[in-house]
C-alpha cells in the first residue's frame, strides 16, 4: 500500500500587509520529499501523527512536503502552485490513500480557498482515491473542501495541544475504511456566524460548551464531530464558524453537523468579544499598578501570531499620555530604527522614528499615513537577537529575532528587532539583558501565547485592542467579500439550522 502525505499550513490574514512568499514557510523554508519525512518524523503535529500511523501498519510512505508559516498576508500564488504541484504530481504517480495536513483558512493572491483549491486538483488526477483532511480549529470549511474530503477532522483544542492527535484520528477513519469498515460520510454545516479569536479558547464559554457537545457525539460513536471557529480576518465569502462531522451514512453525519450549528446559533453572543476602547483599559492596567510584579498590557491589536506587523505604537503612546512610566515594551519589529541604533552604538544618546511602518490599505477603516514615533532615548543594548527558549511553549528550540537594540527612554525600555517576534518566552527581554519583573508594565504583542510564560511573574493582566491589523474590533475592517449577512457585522442576521 503506498500513501501520499503532505502539510501545509497557513492562516491567512487578508488585511495584514505582511508578505508571505515561500522562503516564510519554516525557519529554513518549506521542506520536501526525504527532508520533509525527516523533519515530520516524532513531531506532535499531524503529519507527524500521519508517519506514526504508516509506519504502525508497513505501508509504503510518501511524504511529499512539510511547509508551515506563520500567520500573515496572502500566500504568493507561485509559492501555492510550487506546493500544489509537488502534491498533485505525488498523487498522479498512483497511491492507495492520501493524507493531508492542511489549516482551513489559507487565501492566495489567485484564490480565496487556497485549501479548496488544493483538493480540487487532487480530485481532478485521483477522484475515487480515499483521502482525510486534518485541520486547525481556525479552519474557514467550503463546499469545495467538504466535497473532496473522505474524512475531514479539526483540532479540539486551542491553545493547539491536540495536533497529533487529531492527525491520528483522520488516518484511523481512512484505515479503518480501507481495512473493510464503513466508508465514511463528510457533511456540514454554517450558520451565518463570525467569532472572535478571543472567544475561541476551547476551555471556556460557549465554545467549551460547543466542543463537549462534539466530543459527547464521538463518544456515543459518531466517527468524528468538529466545531470550527474559523478566522473572520481571512476576509472570504465561507470565513466564519462551521460545524462538520463524519457518519457512517450521510444521514447521519448531517443531523450531527447541524444539531452542532443549531447550538453554535443559540449560542452566537458567547463568542463576541466587545473591544474596549485603549484608554479605557490603559487607564485599568495604571490603576492595576502593584508592588507584587508588571501588569500585562496584552496587545492583541497586532497580534504577531495572527498576522500583525508588530511593530504598532498605540499602547504605548496611550500609556505616556496618562503619564506611566517603569514601562517594559516586548519586540517592536522596526529594521530601520535597529540599522540606526547600531550605527550609533551600545551606550549612544540617539534621536530615531520607530514603528507604524506599514500603510494599512484601502480595506482597513483605521488607514491612512500612520507616522512612525519619534523617541530620544539611549541605545543600552545590542545583541543577535538569538536564544534559546526555556517557557513551556517550543522549549528548548532556538528562535532568531534578527539584529536586537534595548533602547532606554526616561519612561520605558524598548526591544527592537529586525524580524516580527511573538514574546512567547522571557528570553525576548532576558536575551538582551533585560529583566521583565523590573518594570510596572508590561507591553507585550500577543493575545494568547505569551500567557503561560509572562502570567506567572504578574501581577495583573489587561486585554488592549491597538488599531493593528488582528484588531477584535470589526470596525476597524471594511469587509468585503463575506457572504452578508452574517452576525455580529449584522446584529438582526436570522438563521435557522436546517432539519
Ligand atoms: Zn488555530
Amino acid at each position: 500500500m503506498r500513501i501520499v502525505a503532505a502539510r501545509l499550513n497557513h492562516e491567512t490574514n487578508t488585511f495584514s500587509p505582511v508578505a508571505t512568499p515561500l522562503a516564510a514557510f519554516g525557519p529554513d523554508g518549506p521542506t520536501f520529499g526525504r527532508a520533509a519525512y525527516e523533519s515530520a518524523k516524532g513531531t506532535r503535529t499531524g503529519l507527524g501523527a500521519y508517519v506514526d500511523a504508516c509506519e504502525a501498519r508497513g505501508a509504503q510512505l510518501d511524504v511529499v512536503l512539510n511547509a508551515t508559516a506563520n500567520p500573515s498576508g496572502r500566500v504568493d500564488a507561485a509559492a501555492f502552485e510550487t506546493f500544489a504541484e509537488a502534491i498533485v504530481g505525488a498523487v498522479r504517480a498512483g497511491c492507495d490513500a492520501i493524507l493531508l495536513d492542511l489549516h482551513g483558512a489559507m487565501v492566495t493572491t489567485a484564490h480565496e480557498d487556497g485549501e479548496g483549491e488544493l483538493l480540487r486538483r487532487i480530485r481532478a488526477v485521483a477522484p475515487e482515491t480515499p483521502l482525510a483532511v486534518a485541520l486547525d480549529l481556525h479552519g474557514n470549511l467550503t463546499q469545495a473542501m467538504v466535497d473532496a474530503a473522505d474524512a475531514i477532522v479539526g483540532f479540539k483544542t486551542y491553545p493547539h495541544v491536540d495536533m497529533h492527535e487529531t492527525g491520528a484520528h483522520a488516518a484511523r477513519l481512512l484505515f479503518d475504511w480501507l481495512d473493510g469498515g464503513p466508508r465514511p460520510f463528510v457533511a456540514w454545516a454554517q450558520p451565518p456566524l463570525l467569532s472572535h479569536t478571543l472567544r475561541s479558547a476551547t476551555g471556556e464559554g460557549a465554545m467549551q460548551r460547543a466542543v463537549e457537545r462534539a466530543r459527547a457525539m464521538e463518544a456515543q460513536g459518531l466517527p468524528a464531530a468538529t466545531v470550527f471557529a474559523g478566522f473572520s480576518l481571512a476576509d472570504i465569502r465561507d470565513a466564519g464558524m462551521s460545524a462538520v462531522a463524519v457518519g457512517r451514512s450521510r444521514q447521519e453525519a448531517q443531523r450531527a453537523a447541524n444539531a452542532l450549528a443549531a447550538q453554535l446559533w443559540a449560542e452566537r453572543e458567547g463568542f463576541v468579544y466587545a473591544s474596549e476602547p485603549l484608554v479605557t483599559s490603559v487607564a485599568r492596567a495604571k490603576a492595576a499598578r502593584s508592588a507584587s510584579g508588571p501588569v500585562l498590557l496584552l496587545d492583541h491589536g497586532d497580534n504577531v501570531m495572527s498576522g500583525g506587523t508588530c511593530d504598532t505604537t498605540d499602547v504605548l503612546e496611550e500609556c505616556l499620555r496618562q503619564g506611566m512610566t517603569k514601562i517594559g515594551v516586548g519586540p517592536t519589529c522596526d529594521p530601520r530604527a535597529v540599522a540606526a541604533a547600531i550605527e550609533a552604538g551600545a551606550g549612544a544618546r540617539v534621536s530615531l522614528e520607530v514603528g507604524n511602518r506599514f500603510a494599512f490599505g484601502p480595506d482597513h477603516a483605521a488607514g491612512g499615513p500612520r507616522k512612525p514615533m519619534r523617541i530620544e532615548a539611549r541605545v543600552r543594548a545590542i545583541t543577535d537577537g538569538r536564544f534559546r527558549i526555556t517557557g513551556p511553549i517550543y522549549t528548548g528550540e532556538t528562535w532568531a529575532m534578527g539584529r536586537t537594540a534595548v533602547l532606554e527612554h526616561e519612561a520605558f525600555t524598548l526591544v527592537v528587532t529586525e524580524r516580527p517576534m511573538e514574546p512567547l518566552d522571557l528570553g525576548v527581554f532576558t536575551s538582551a539583558g533585560v529583566d521583565p519583573r523590573a518594570f510596572d508594565y508590561l507591553i507585550l504583542k500577543s493575545r494568547m501565547y505569551c500567557r503561560p510564560s509572562f502570567v506567572p511573574l504578574a501581577s495583573a493582566v489587561v486585554e488592549c485592542d491597538s488599531r493593528g491589523v488582528t484588531s477584535s474590533d470589526y470596525a476597524l475592517f471594511r469587509f468585503r467579500n463575506v457572504r452578508r449577512p452574517i452576525y455580529p457585522l449584522d446584529p438582526q442576521t436570522r438563521w435557522e439550522a436546517p432539519r
